[in-house]
């Protein structure tokens, strides 16, 4: 049996974990794509140039084999940013817009630069959070702990506020240490 101290952090761990929900995150549309774009490029290297010298044979195999899965990655990358950009509350149409003018990859270099961190979840109302909210603008929620003087964000283990010096011990136990108490 496990504690039932631990039960919480064995939950919170399985949104974050990589893998199978990464693997989720690709739509079928895009997996659809990946597949089509690979046949064509099968097709163009074998069908539509011309191959009279057999001997290229292997070359042509090769070729068609590196185009294929070159622009099949690309629609799955692509099905991946459509996705992505939702859970982050980014703009999905101009970063896919991005991801498709900018040739050869470097649009999606850029997405992966500049995204924002995942939304998450507010823990009393499920109201998307972005990771720089201190309270849930809908139901008051306190994500992280703050200050009671200023307001402004303070780690657990603070004893003073690192910006006003407010004593945070007169503060009690953050609103978030209190609801997970209960
Ligand atoms: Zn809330
Ligand atoms: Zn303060």
């Amino acid at each position: 049996m496990m504690p039932e101290w631990l039960w919480p952090a064995a939950s919170e761990k399985s949104p974050n974990a990589p893998g199978d929900d990464e693997l989720r995150m690709i739509p079928r549309w895009s997996m659809v794509l990946a597949i089509v774009l690979f046949a064509g490029m099968q097709y163009i290297f074998h069908v539509v140039m011309p191959h009279h010298k057999h001997e290229l044979l292997p070359l042509r195999l090769m070729m068609g084999y590196a185009w294929g899965s070159l622009v099949a990655s690309y629609a799955l990358l692509l099905g991946y940013v459509s996705r992505d950009v939702k859970r982050r509350g980014m703009s999905a149409g101009l970063w896919m817009l991005v991801c498709v003018v900018l040739p050869g990859g470097i649009g999606a270099v850029v997405y992966f630069m500049l995204r924002q961190p995942v939304l998450s979840r507010c823990p009393n109302c499920s109201t998307s959070i972005a990771a720089t909210y201190h309270f849930c603008p809908q139901c008051q929620f306190q994500m992280a702990p703050v200050c009671g003087e200023c307001h402004r964000g303070v780690k657990i283990t603070d004893v003073f506020c690192t910006q006003c010096g407010h004593d945070l011990a007169r503060d009690g136990a953050p609103a978030r240490l209190r609801v997970y108490g209960d």
